[in-house]
């Protein structure tokens, strides 16, 4: 016999959620994922409704979800979408295309910061740099640098981004299990400003698992992409979540466990750990804690690179 849906009760459900012990139905889970989106919002007070918020997006199910999801529950919100070109090979013209498809579909303006055309550098350059092992730690951090300078060009005061339950719960698993407690601190719900004029960061799906953020896609006909980028592999942060998983198979609260006991214990982390007070990068002029920042310093690497 089929299963019915536990909330409407009358339709076929389709969807397990095994830590809230649902089976639903495609509408009534679309419901569910919208309502936890804001829900979250409001838990953590991540903006009020007269600001302009910017959502970064990858091309990813997380960041689609993120930005459809927000348009349904806020439709009269100023809304941009932020996406950065990275001129990886055919992957990064296929997330731009989708990402089109998507912010067209929504009527959402889009922003797109082309990495090539503004700065001359491709993140492929970096494989002829000392950073060639750690490609995705090297784009990170110029994606969220560029995010930053995107927010503050597009006078956008909140940035949201797609980080899902599983890429949160994973890095402050894994700097928990290093010690790395500044950085522990940096994956809270909502960061402030880093300076004046600057946008504050808010992670919406924080309490999404990845794959509920994939059936809403394709519930919802969300277009996203398609192929992996040819440039990731394994990191250190991907097989802590392979810990995760693992431990979730035998505890499907596990993962929600996690997250909410770090959060507990974030406010008191804090109070142990005090952030350095933020300097500026002699280059750029945007926050940073030494001379250079870590953008400059890697931005100029290609360049002196190609000098050479
Ligand atoms: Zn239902
Ligand atoms: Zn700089």
């Amino acid at each position: 016999m089929p299963v019915v849906c536990g909330k409407c009760r009358s339709t076929k459900a389709e969807v397990q959620i095994p830590y809230a012990r649902l089976n639903l139905c495609p509408t009534c889970f679309v419901d569910f994922f919208v309502a936890r989106v804001k829900k979250t919002i409001e838990e953590f007070n991540m903006f009020h409704e007269n600001v302009t918020v910017g959502v970064a997006v990858s091309g990813g199910k997380d960041s689609a979800a993120l930005l459809h999801a927000m348009r349904q529950i806020y439709p009269g919100i100023k809304l941009v979408a932020l996406h950065i070109n990275l001129g990886i090979p055919r992957y990064s013209d296929h997330c731009q295309t989708k990402i089109e498809e998507l912010t067209d579909m929504l009527h959402v303006k889009l922003h797109v910061f082309d990495l090539y055309e503004t700065l001359g550098v491709k993140i492929g350059d970096f494989k002829k740099t000392s950073f060639k092992e750690k490609l995705c730690s090297v784009c990170g951090t110029i994606k969220r640098r560029i995010f930053e300078e995107m927010a503050m060009k597009t006078r956008v005061q909140v940035l949201a981004t797609g980080h899902n339950l599983e890429d949160i719960a994973g890095i402050m698993f894994n700097n928990f299990l290093y010690g790395r407690w500044e950085q522990f601190v940096r994956v809270k719900p909502v960061l402030p400003p880093l300076a004046e004029g600057m946008a504050s960061k808010v992670k919406p799906l924080i309490r999404s698992p990845g794959n509920e953020n994939l059936l809403y896609c394709l519930y919802e006909g969300v277009p996203f992409r398609e192929i992996d980028c040819p440039f990731s592999k394994g990191t250190g942060v991907r097989k802590s979540a392979e810990i995760l998983e693992t431990l979730a198979r035998y505890n499907p609260y596990f993962k929600h466990q996690i997250l909410n006991r770090f959060l507990e214990i974030m406010p008191l982390l804090e109070n142990v750990k005090p952030k350095p007070s933020l300097g500026k990068c002699k280059v750029c002029g945007f926050p940073s804690s030494s001379e250079t920042c870590a953008f400059c310093k890697r931005i100029n690497l290609v360049k002196q690179l190609r000098k050479a």
